[in-house]
This record gives structure tokens, C-alpha cells and sequence, in this order.
């Protein structure tokens, strides 16, 4: 597959469970917005694709997507982690650790910003939390995975630009 054809893919399985590119971009703002930086939201956007654009992180979004669908539909080959799936098992963690694979790409500030994001639970990332339609154990941690990452990215940008001025 064409690597444009990945994100489009990537972009309309978000869209298909509830989540659009200006969701991530809000929770990247939260993430960002203390450091007062008053960057466009276009910035934030860009940031954001750029994340999206990454192999690694299409290949996590498909991973995670298609466990939440398979789960939902009580189709997962294991009665045990379907139970933890669709349950959302606390001790489960593998859905974090799928959700590591993005921030690694991005250094320590991902990881650190990942863990604000996930204990705050802010905007779509407390509606995918709160959803009693739709199994997201994994997708609420790849969507603040991506925001993490972007607001990472974001943090490097603007520090090598201030040492620049
Ligand atoms: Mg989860």
C-alpha cells in the first residue's frame, strides 16, 4: 500500500470510531497550553499529521483499532482476553504499551506528556472513556499517544527556535 494510502486509511478508521484530527489537536493544546507558547492551531495541526504520517504510529492505530472492533464484536479468539478487553481489565496495560510504541518515537517528553494525558482524561479521551457503545480500551490510549507525541514534537521545535532568536 501506498504510503498516502495508509494515512487516509489511518484517518478514516479514527473518523469511524468518533474521532476526528481536531480532537487530537485539542488534547495536544491542553498538553502544551501551560507553556503559553500561543502557537496557531494550524501549528498544532501540522504537528499532529506529521505524527499521523509516521508508519509506526498507522501501524499502532490499525493494531489497536482492530482489537477494540474484534473485541466489540465478541470475536476475540480468547474467552479470557475478551473478557479483558471488553471489560477494560485496570491490570491489563498492554493497550499502554501499544500506545508506547508512539511516544518512544518521540523521546521522554511523549512518555511524560502520555501519562498527564491518561490520568486527566481530556476532551475525546474521556468520551472514548465514558462510551457505552463502543469497546476503545485501545484507541484511548493511541489517541493520547498521538497528542502526546505532537506536543512533544512541538516542545523540540519551538526550544530549538528560541536558542535560534
Ligand atoms: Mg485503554
Amino acid at each position: 500500500m501506498e504510503k498516502e494510502n495508509y494515512y487516509k486509511h489511518c484517518v478514516s478508521l479514527l473518523n469511524e470510531r468518533g474521532v476526528s484530527i481536531d480532537d487530537i489537536v485539542q488534547c495536544s493544546i491542553y498538553l502544551q497550553a501551560k507553556y503559553k507558547n500561543n502557537l496557531s492551531e494550524e501549528y498544532y495541526f501540522d504537528a499532529v499529521n506529521s505524527v499521523l504520517n509516521k508508519r509506526e504510529v498507522q501501524f499502532a492505530i490499525m493494531t489497536g483499532i482492530v482489537l477494540d472492533k474484534l473485541a466489540e464484536a465478541q470475536a476475540i479468539p480468547d474467552k479470557y482476553l475478551q473478557e479483558c478487553l471488553v471489560n477494560d481489565e485496570p491490570l491489563y496495560g498492554t493497550d499502554e504499551v501499544l500506545a508506547y510504541s508512539i511516544c518512544n518515537l518521540y523521546g521522554s517528553i511523549a512518555l511524560t506528556n502520555f501519562g498527564y494525558i491518561d490520568r486527566k482524561k481530556y476532551g475525546i479521551i474521556k468520551r472514548l472513556n465514558n462510551d457505552k457503545h463502543q469497546c476503545n480500551t485501545f484507541l484511548d490510549d493511541i489517541i493520547g499517544a498521538i497528542a502526546a507525541a505532537a506536543a512533544s514534537n512541538i516542545a523540540h521545535n519551538k526550544s530549538v527556535l528560541s536558542k535560534k532568536d
